[in-house]
């Protein structure tokens, strides 16, 4: 499958891409490791008249530790530098466990923090050439007012598949967001959206350039299943933390990945625990509360009866390690 026609823009400075962003607007395409832009320029999918690139961009590199202890990492670093980067990686468990899930080291080589984040969400219908969707007219995602995943439905249901996004939610990340002549900081927790087309806050000609986490000491993980042991997009993942020892906690939060839309804050099972500690009573519990939480499952990449059942074992799972470390 041919690439689209389009112009490369190598932006030298992050205002030069930003200016470029303003001035091309939506016929561009911000490329950064490329591993999946590319992909869906191939199956026409995007078809941006410019290809924006902003993976050399320096400022956009840096991983530094901030006076208040916590660690700013630049979105065009790559997801296997990251990995073993004392202040990533090396500090953060969660995190790491979830740059280590991303895709094969050579994805990993390629892929970026940032273009992780805002990975277009995923549906096999898009995921096939133009010719073959042609076959079945279009939907919400390119160009017709229906879905073909829940045909009732009057949105795209099309899945977050990002691993690294239920971690940095987890450890309570924060996102920067910017533009020409404007920048903002948004908590990665509001950042995704419940559409699988409009699915993040970002705005035009706005690109993520930072993500900033707190210090964080909690005990922590991420836990991610998948068909296949390596390479495999996620059938359903899970980040949590708490603070305290053994059942012993007075701070917790919970977050699965991979299941719908954008990733889910598990408020109900965080508070059973968090009232009775991490007893074996009380995980049965929190997981009972968790179909409540997901809201509507699609039968995308496997049966919703599964897929609420892997999210109850991948949080009992997840409040067991915890209460381990
Ligand atoms: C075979 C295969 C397996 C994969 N498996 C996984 C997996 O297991 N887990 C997983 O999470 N991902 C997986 N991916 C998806 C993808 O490779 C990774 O998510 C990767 O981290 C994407 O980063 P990138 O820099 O290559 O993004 P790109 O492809 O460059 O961009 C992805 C999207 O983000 C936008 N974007 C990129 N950077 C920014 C920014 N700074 N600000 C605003 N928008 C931006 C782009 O415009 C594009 O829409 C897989 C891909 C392939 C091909
Ligand atoms: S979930 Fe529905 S609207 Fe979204 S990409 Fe798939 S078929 Fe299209």
């Amino acid at each position: 499958m041919l690439l689209p026609d389009h112009s490369y823009v190598k932006a030298e400075s992050l205002e030069e891409c930003l200016k470029t962003l303003r001035e091309t607007g939506e016929k561009a395409k911000v490329i950064a490791g490329g591993t999946d832009v590319i992909f869906n320029m191939r199956l026409k999918l995007f078809q941006p008249e410019v290809a924006v690139s902003i993976r050399g961009l320096k400022d956009l590199l840096q991983v530094e530790e901030l006076d208040d202890g916590s660690v700013r990492i630049g979105a065009a670093c790559r997801l296997a530098d990251l990995i073993d980067h004392p202040l990533a990686g090396g500090r953060y468990p969660a995190f790491r466990q979830s740059l280590e899930a991303v895709a094969s080291t050579h994805i990993r080589n390629m892929g970026t923090l940032g273009g992780n984040i805002c990975l277009e969400t995923r549906c096999w219908y898009t995921n096939n050439s133009d010719q073959w969707r042609e076959g079945l007219q279009g939907c919400y995602k390119t160009d017709s007012e229906l879905c073909h995943v829940i045909k009732s439905s009057t949105k795209c249901h099309a899945i977050n598949n990002s691993d690294t996004p239920p971690a940095l939610i987890a450890l309570g990340a924060t996102l920067t967001l910017q533009k020409e002549g404007a920048k903002r900081e948004v908590p990665i927790a509001e950042f995704y959206r419940a559409d699988g087309v409009d699915f993040s806050v970002l705005g035009p000609g706005e690109i993520v350039t930072h993500v900033t986490i707190p210090p964080v000491s909690d005990r922590q993980v991420f836990i991610k299943i998948t068909p296949r042991k390596g390479m495999d997009f996620s059938l359903g993942a899970v980040a949590a933390r708490c603070d305290g020892e053994g059942e012993q906690i007075s701070n917790i939060i919970i977050v699965l990945g991979s299941l719908v839309t954008a990733p889910v804050v598990l408020d109900k099972p965080a508070q059973v625990v968090l009232e009775a500690g991490l007893t074996d009573d009380a995980i049965e519990k929190a997981a009972d509360l968790v179909r409540d939480e997901l809201g509507e499952v699609s039968n995308l990449y496997g049966r919703s009866i599964y897929k609420r059942q892997i999210a109850i074992v991948l949080v009992k799972r997840a409040l067991t390690q915890l209460r381990e470390q």
